[in-house]
């Protein structure tokens, strides 16, 4: 081999071990995110592949131990790509990948043996696994930049094997690298070069954009559960305040409605925790449906809610706060065999240009105190 192709596959080799070992990584932290664990077992089992061609053995046996574990690889692969976004592989595709690919490889390192026969067998074969699953990935209509670049970097990888596939459909290779003179041959080809970009480009770029994507969503999840309140689902108040900062930064004019649970305790007392947990979700329920795209919603805390109304007068806000407690009465909302309906109260605060979140809060909280103290079930507004 010359020392050329030998270091530029050892390199290939070395950065697919140092991906590999991130993924591993990143699963020991997040042992729920599977699809890293199935990265790092797919890179492991490609090297070993790898290690397969260069080890001293008969080259029939040597190209089909290498025709087994390499499309392994590429099943493995292919179903972490797809369990990151929570599908699988199927066991149909995996099969009618798999099986093929090992007896044709078998076929051409035994009976009729045929270098050019293996490579396009294992090239044309994987191409068509990965843009199986980039199509897979695209009907999912990936909207996130991390889904499109999991999309990209699969039908990067596709189209460079299928062009290695056709490559070595159009190569004079030997038949067989036996001899100095057939491997010399060997390295003039296209089909070589191609093979050489693959391995030591392509395919660790398309890796390590796979590994940013995986870490990308770790992180994601990560912010959305810091910024959420895990019983309602809505922003608890860390990304309440982060929100609604955003949204005072670009509006002239906005409403901030504040709303509690009245006499909640009696709720908790009467049906337990669980009880008023249901309440708490029915309640958050009920105030997303009744805001509009755009709106700040979130639980500040306990059973006391927070609405920023961006582009929306203090009268309009005042008449959905009614809105929304006037249907609670109506329908009895919470209302269980025997017990009375639980209301609400809220506080309006009307915010000008200057006006600074915490000043919102204070006067809407200011409004709430009121409500309550004026004998709760109301709506008070305050300038
Ligand atoms: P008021 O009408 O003056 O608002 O009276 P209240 O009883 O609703 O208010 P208070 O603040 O005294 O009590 C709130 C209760 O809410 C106390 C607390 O146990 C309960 N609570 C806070 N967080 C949760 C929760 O996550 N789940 C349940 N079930 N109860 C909660
Ligand atoms: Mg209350
Ligand atoms: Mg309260």
């Amino acid at each position: 081999m010359s020392t050329g192709w030998l270091l530029a596959v050892n390199l290939g080799s070395a950065a697919m071990a140092g991906i590999g070992l991130l993924f591993a990584v990143v699963w020991v932290i997040d042992r729920g995110r599977t699809c890293a664990l199935y990265f790092a077992g797919a890179i492991a089992l490609y090297i070993i592949s790898g290690i397969a061609l260069s080890l001293n053995l008969a080259i029939a046996l040597a190209a089909s131990i290498h025709g087994v574990l390499f499309p392994v690889a590429m099943v493995w692969l292919a179903d972490a790509v797809l369990r990151r976004v929570g599908d699988r592989l199927p066991r149909g595709i995996a099969l009618a990948y798999l099986v093929p690919s090992i007896l044709l490889v078998w076929y051409f390192a035994y009976v009729s043996p045929l270098l050019v026969g293996r490579m396009i067998t294992q090239n044309l074969g994987t191409a068509v696994l990965l843009m199986a699953v980039a199509h897979r990935l695209w009907k999912r209509t990936p909207t996130s930049g991390a889904d499109k670049t999991a999309v990209s970097a699969v039908t990067a990888l596709s189209v460079v094997l299928g062009g290695n596939a056709v490559a070595a459909l159009l190569s004079k290779v030997p038949h067989e690298t036996i001899t100095d003179a057939d491997w010399d041959a060997y390295l003039q080809s296209n089909l070589s070069l191609g093979v050489r970009v693959a391995a030591t480009i392509v395919l660790p770029a398309c890796m390590v954009a796979l590994l940013a994507v995986t870490v990308l969503d770790m992180v994601e999840e990560l912010r959305f559960q810091r910024d959420r309140d895990e019983l309602t689902g809505l922003l608890n108040r860390r990304g309440f305040n982060r929100c609604a900062e955003t949204l005072l930064a670009g509006e002239e004019f906005c409403a901030l409605v504040l709303a509690d649970l009245d006499n909640f305790k009696t709720v908790n007392d009467t049906w337990g925790h669980s009880g008023g947990d249901r309440v708490l979700v029915a309640f958050a329920a009920m105030l997303s449906d009744a805001g509009e795209d755009g709106w700040v919603i979130g639980r500040l805390g306990g059973e006391e809610f927070a609405v920023l109304q961006p582009a929306v007068g203090v009268e309009s806000a005042v008449a959905w706060a009614e809105s929304v407690r006037i249907r609670m009465v109506e329908q009895g909302f919470g209302r269980d065999a025997g017990s009375a309906s639980v209301t609400a109260s809220f506080g309006v605060a009307a915010g000008q240009p200057q006006t600074t979140l915490t000043e919102l809060l204070d006067v809407a909280d200011n409004a709430l105190y009121r409500a309550k103290s004026k004998g709760r079930n109301q709506t008070v507004v305050m300038s």
